[in-house]
């Protein structure tokens, strides 16, 4: 019988890892992708869509190639348990299904219950987070589009590590563009629980001061701990409320549901430790966790990118279990964060990780990766092509 490999997930990990284990078996092992979605969704590139100068079309990718074209068996469903000793996964529908190696990439879970109120917010859909490629990222652009000018928007950020440290910065300044050109007498407000802002920083500020002056204005060490969903108002554990018309309340995340369930988040309770070389969990055998979900080593951010390279290193070592063969000792991750200042300048940061076997754990590469010195225009493209790459790459 075939060795079978179930993942649990499709996106940028999960998607990635059923891919290659396809492509690097020559075929051989049957894969199994578990997803509810029927498209694949970006968060990547979103936030231009909140801005208005992309589309929900531009970010869709449909996941017909990785069945037709790689012979990947889509099951459109919700896993709702696992069993480590029997090594099966039960559907939400019923069917339970069983597996040699296991993949999650489940995501992460927003903490609702962390923040006051903010839960029943979510629910009656005021106050949106569009923190997963879906439906409130155009629900959002829609809340902005029909308030008035002169209103103010406002964002507030978790202690890190929440998923994409720029991204919220770089859904204000979409936001603080669409503004400038369309609603000028309205304002973005940054509310961040970290002390400053958490990537990139000067480039941020830097464009902030000569471009969204007036428009734009950044808050640290500002923790939400309560919404008010009636009059539209955010609590702060030291200082006086805050109104806005659209508020977009990020909470502090952990792994995905189905991770921490499964009893895979064993640090802290949100994050799932991994043995970094192969990303089989320390919690479960022949159960491996890649992208956001897990605990990162660090400087490794919780990106897109991250956890396309974590499904391929783990694909690698998953084919190589099951047909004996060394796992690759010493693997390389790499990154590259773009994020959009206005419609049209984009700044990166990038690095290289390389698993040292000594430490166990992935050390940058001396010499590697780096920052923009400034926002530019020739990043611009590179961001819009780094997307249809890493699309074609994870789903194609
Ligand atoms: P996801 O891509 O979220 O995939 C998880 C999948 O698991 C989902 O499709 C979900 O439906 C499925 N799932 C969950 N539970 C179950 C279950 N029980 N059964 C079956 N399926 C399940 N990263 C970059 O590299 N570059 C960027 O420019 C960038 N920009 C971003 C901008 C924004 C606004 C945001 C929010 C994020 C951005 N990111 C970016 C981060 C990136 O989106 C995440 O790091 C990435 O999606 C993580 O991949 P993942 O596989 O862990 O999770």
């Amino acid at each position: 019988e075939k060795a079978r490999v179930v993942v649990v997930g499709g996106g940028y990990g999960g998607a990635t890892a059923a891919k290659y284990v396809r492509m690097l078996s020559n075929y051989q092992i049957d894969v199994t992708l578990i997803e509810p979605n029927g498209d694949f969704v970006s968060c990547p590139i979103s936030n231009l869509v909140i801005g208005g100068s992309k589309t929900m079309a531009d970010i869709t990718t449909p996941y017909d190639k990785l069945s037709g074209k790689h012979g990947v068996n889509i099951v459109r469903d919700y896993v709702a348990s696992v069993d480590p000793v029997k090594k099966t996964v039960t559907l939400a529908s019923g069917p339970s299904i069983r597996y040699d190696k296991l993949v999650m990439s489940p995501g992460i879970d927003l903490m609702f219950n962390t923040i006051e109120g903010l839960k029943e917010a979510n629910a009656s859909g005021q106050i949106l987070q569009a923190w997963k490629g879906g439906p409130e990222t155009l629900a959002l652009r829609k809340q902005l589009e029909s308030m008035d000018d002169g209103g103010v928007y406002a964002i507030t950020i978790p202690e890190a590590p929440y998923r994409c440290p720029p991204g919220p910065y770089e859904r204000a300044s979409q936001v603080a563009h669409y503004f400038k050109q369309h609603k000028p007498k309205s304002k973005v407000l940054i509310l961040d629980a970290n002390q400053d802002v958490t990537s990139k920083g000067p480039l941020f500020k830097k464009f902030w001061a000569d471009n969204y002056k007036g428009i734009l204005e950044y808050m640290p060490q500002h923790k939400v701990v309560a919404v008010d969903a009636k009059t539209n108002t955010l609590k702060f554990d030291v200082q006086n409320d805050v109104k806005a018309n659209v508020l977009n309340v990020l909470p502090a995340m952990r792994a995905g549901g189905i991770a921490v369930q499964s009893s895979l988040a064993n640090v802290n309770a949100r994050w799932c430790g991994v043995h970094y070389q192969t990303f089989e969990s320390t919690q479960a055998k022949d159960i491996h966790v890649i992208g956001d979900s897990i605990m990162l080593a660090p400087l490794m951010p919780k990106s897109g990118h991250m956890a396309n390279s974590h499904g391929k290193v783990t694909a690698a070592a998953i084919v190589a279990q099951l047909s004996d063969m060394p796992v690759n000792p010493a693997p390389f991750l790499s990154n590259t964060c773009y994020s959009f200042v206005n419609d049209k300048l984009v700044v990166h940061v990038a690095s290289v990780h390389q698993y040292d076997a000594k430490d166990k754990t992935y050390k940058t590469v001396p010499g590697s990766g780096g920052v923009s010195a400034a926002p530019n225009e020739l990043e611009g493209i590179y961001a819009w092509n780094w997307a249809q790459n890493i699309w074609a790459d994870s789903l194609m």
